[in-house]
């Protein structure tokens, strides 16, 4: 008996497929996962993805109930569980390491980092849970509070949601899910011109002037020298920056006056950028590295 239009039931577990994640959206996987999906942890390697509704011609009604019954009885599916891994990352060196698995919007993570609050770095009230990622990206957020710390004493870094300890779905995101992406307040003045510590967002216009009527200044040279320090961090593997436009070209026009900034507007403005299809960040930073160069296998650099 020949389906049709299965929903693409299997496709969500086969997130290691070759190809980008985008391509995983509206795919049932896969000819390795037709031969054995049944017995396989979710994530096994896929070698194919095939479009929509094509595996769905290929299954039976019963090896669909098959699946179904062993799928929800296996507790090794479990994102975030060994067994979820390939068998290379089950043992040293990956069993000791920390890892980024899957896609910013659709991924888990092994071994998290845990940022530690200190005197230039703190985490925003709510946050606190909420506060673990890749190595990379936590030590790259700590190398920048303590350049901003060095420049312009008493700054501290304020850093938002990064990822739960085992990564995956984080509620008010899409993304954050593989321990890549951590949300940053922005650096503010006051109305009198002097340093704040904000511990909340607050959207700010072209203008640079808060959109809730308290006063508050975009603070454009603590804000350049943030955004310099993670484009100049060559240990962490920058992938981008998101920001709204609106800010975004306020940064630009500000560093392009000044002397001592101007060398590095192009590469920064190259990895800045407002998102395309989410929010438009214009109350806080939104910063992600890339995958881990060594966990290219496992770790996919695009949302899906
Ligand atoms: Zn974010």
């Amino acid at each position: 008996m020949w389906l049709g239009t299965l929903p693409t039931f299997a496709c969500w577990r086969c997130w290691q497929g070759n190809g980008p994640c985008q391509e995983l959206k509206r795919v049932a996987c896969a000819r390795s996962a037709r031969i054995s999906l049944i017995n396989a942890p979710w994530g096994t390697p896929v070698n194919e993805c095939y479009p929509s509704g094509v595996l769905a011609k290929r299954l039976s009604l019963l090896s669909f109930l098959a699946i179904v019954a062993a799928q929800s009885g296996s507790s090794a599916a479990v994102p975030g569980s060994p067994a979820a891994l390939p068998v290379k990352f089950r043992s040293a060196p990956y069993s000791m390491m920390s890892l980024s698995v899957g896609c910013p919007n659709s991924g888990w993570q092994q071994r998290a980092k845990r940022l530690k609050p200190s005197r230039y770095i703190k985490i925003k009230p709510g946050s606190q849970e909420k506060s673990y990622g890749h190595p990379a990206l936590i030590l790259m957020l700590e190398r920048s509070a303590k350049d901003l710390q060095r420049a312009v004493p008493g700054s501290v870094l304020m850093v938002g949601d990064i990822s739960d300890a085992n990564g995956g779905p984080l509620a008010g995101h899409h993304s954050h899910q593989s321990g890549r992406d951590a949300d940053v307040v922005f650096y503010a003045l006051d109305e009198s011109g002097k340093s704040v510590i904000l511990d909340h967002y607050v959207k700010f216009g072209a203008n640079g002037k808060a959109a809730d009527g308290s006063g508050y200044v975009f603070d454009d040279w603590r804000n350049w020298l943030l955004v310099q320090s993670w484009v100049r961090d060559q240990r962490a593997g920058l992938s981008h920056i998101f920001i709204s436009r609106p800010l975004r070209q306020r940064l630009i026009t500000y560093a392009s006056k000044q002397p001592s900034f101007q060398k590095y507007v192009p590469e920064v403005s190259a990895l800045l950028k407002q998102p395309e299809d989410a929010e438009p960040h214009d109350d806080h930073f939104h910063v992600r590295v890339a995958c881990p160069k060594d966990q290219s296998e496992v770790c996919r650099e695009q949302s899906r």
